[in-house]
């Protein structure tokens, strides 16, 4: 891939300093926990560890960035914040409440823009619409989440979508202002060597300007931890994730700013592999044999 941008130099350059991402949440669910489309989730979610740490019961959305910008600002010296709805599915609800709160954040002092972690499926046209108003007026990410793109792989892992709806929705948000993001796992079963080469492909193709990748874990109480301890399901060995992120990274070849190269699993939920307790070194592993 081209030199590459890590999210924290490209906000730096874009906002003339340092922001920092503050989490909220909306107490939304997702259409693949509450039987819409499953109740299972995707075997590897864990819906428990994505609670913002700054989240008590009965918090508003601006209580909420408020304490988070007081922890933030305090422990990193910045002034700048992007909010982030990291909540399930981030547009699936009363919509006119997501937008309001939505709105009411974007107002707060020190707020630049806003991130939004969504499913494909669940972006109705007036969140479109919504989507494409704000981004006039603020840096707008919008997050969904791909995964791989082997139609047998999506089945394994439940994520009750194919991937052309996650490309049509991804051609959609580029026709406006947005900072679009593609979450995928590296090491999931079922995906080989050309499986990862073909995602790094389509990222391109579909021109998609910001990426999160995470390898894969297994988190306790998921159907993947049930997969595991069945002897289902075996996570690749270091190395060989390691194999796979190359690959991935020297097939990536459009212009993407890197969000996250692993995953932000809290580690008390972590099961296995066990390398993937020690984030630091994995990341640093990764790092070098990518050339980062
Ligand atoms: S990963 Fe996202 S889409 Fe899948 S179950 Fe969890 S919240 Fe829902």
């Amino acid at each position: 891939m081209n030199r590459p941008v890590f999210l924290s130099d490209y906000l730096k350059a874009k906002f003339g300093e340092k922001v920092h991402k503050v989490s909220f949440k909306l107490g939304l669910t997702c259409p693949n926990r509450d039987g819409r489309i499953s109740y299972g989730g995707c075997i590897y979610c864990n819906g428990a560890e994505l609670i913002p740490f700054s989240y008590r019961e009965g918090m508003t959305p601006k209580e909420q960035i408020e304490k988070g910008i007081e922890v933030v600002r305090r422990k990193y010296k910045v002034n700048k914040f992007i909010a982030y709805l990291q909540d399930n599915t981030g547009t699936y609800g009363f919509e006119d409440y997501i937008m309001n709160s939505i709105s009411d954040v974007l107002g707060m002092e020190g707020i630049v823009g806003i991130s939004i972690g969504t499913r494909a499926d669940c972006i109705s046209d007036s969140f479109y619409k919504f989507f494409s108003e704000i981004s006039k007026k603020t840096f707008l990410m919008v997050e969904l989440g791909v995964q791989s793109i082997n139609p047998r792989t999506l089945e394994i892992i439940n994520r009750g979508h194919g991937v052309k709806i996650v490309e049509d929705a991804f051609k959609r948000l580029n026709q406006s202002e947005i900072h679009t993001v593609a979450h995928v796992i590296i090491g999931l079963m079922n995906d080989k060597e050309d499986d990862v080469k073909g995602l790094a492909e389509w990222i391109s193709k579909n021109e998609i300007k910001g990426i999160k990748v995470h390898n894969i874990v297994v988190l306790r109480d998921t159907s993947l931890e049930k997969m595991y301890l069945n002897g289902g399901f075996v996570p690749p060995e270091k190395e060989r994730l390691i194999e796979l992120y190359k690959i991935f990274f020297n097939n990536i070849k459009s212009k993407v700013v890197i969000h996250r190269l692993t995953t932000d699993a809290d580690k008390r939920f972590i099961v296995a592999p066990e390398y993937a307790q020690d984030k630091n070194s994995l990341l640093k592993d990764i790092k070098l044999a990518i050339g980062f």
